[in-house]
């Protein structure tokens, strides 16, 4: 089975998709881990043209590990959620040749198992004929004092809240696999919604479609 959970930065589409594959024994891909990775090393290398970059790829393993992402054997995890990772990521992740490479790793791992899998766009593009499609939404205001609480950065909100402003319009507006939903996804705004109140909701997606 497979399930796409697509949402902007803040909807709380990975905590959702982490406890839900542990309920019910699937694998979790957060595929924002995948690009916040690639994006870490390739901005410490300095690489930025997507022909190196594309040499760069070509020798370069990735990893799902717990809490983060294994690049060449290094193991990535705070490094994902800095503010610096956040700006870069929105440079690397609107790339052909950065989403050409994942797409064929997230295709991969999902052939394998039961997998439910979190993005902007895996239910336009990386799993089209996913079982079941949900994509989460909250005002901006709301992710943004989550995101804030999550990291115990209450005072950093102003700032916070301009990075999901920011990351929203680079999403929607990118060229390539723009953030939105799938025509058939089921659309949830959770902004009034607690966590198990989320997480209820799509469970019971999940039963009907079993
Ligand atoms: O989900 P998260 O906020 O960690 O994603 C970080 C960034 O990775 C997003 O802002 C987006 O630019 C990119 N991304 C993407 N496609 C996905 C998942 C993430 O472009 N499927």
């Amino acid at each position: 089975m497979q399930i796409a959970i697509d949402g902007p930065a803040g909807s709380g589409k990975t905590s959702v998709a982490q406890a839900l594959a542990k309920e019910l024994g699937f694998i979790h891909l957060d595929t924002g881990a995948m690009f916040r990775a690639l994006s870490v090393i390739l901005s410490e290398e300095g690489i930025r043209e997507e022909d190196r970059i594309s040499e760069r790829l070509a020798q370069t393993d990735l990893q799902m590990i717990p809490e983060g992402v294994s690049i060449d054997g290094r193991s990535l995890i705070e490094e994902l959620r800095t503010e610096e990772a956040d700006r870069e990521v929105s440079y690397y992740s609107q790339l052909k040749v950065v989403r050409d490479w994942l797409l064929d790793k997230q295709r991969t791992l999902s052939a394998e198992h039961d997998v439910i899998m979190d993005g902007r766009d895996i239910g336009t593009v990386v799993l089209p004929h996913a079982d079941l499609k949900v994509f989460l939404v909250a005002s901006k205001e709301v992710r943004a004092l989550r995101r804030a609480i999550q990291s115990g950065r209450l005072d950093d909100y102003a700032d916070i809240l301009a990075d999901i402003e920011r990351r929203d319009k680079v999403d929607s507006e990118r060229r390539l696999a723009p953030l939105k939903p799938a025509d058939d996804a089921v659309i949830i705004d959770t902004s009034a919604l607690n966590f198990d109140e989320v997480l209820e909701l799509i469970r019971n997606l999940v039963e009907e479609k079993r």
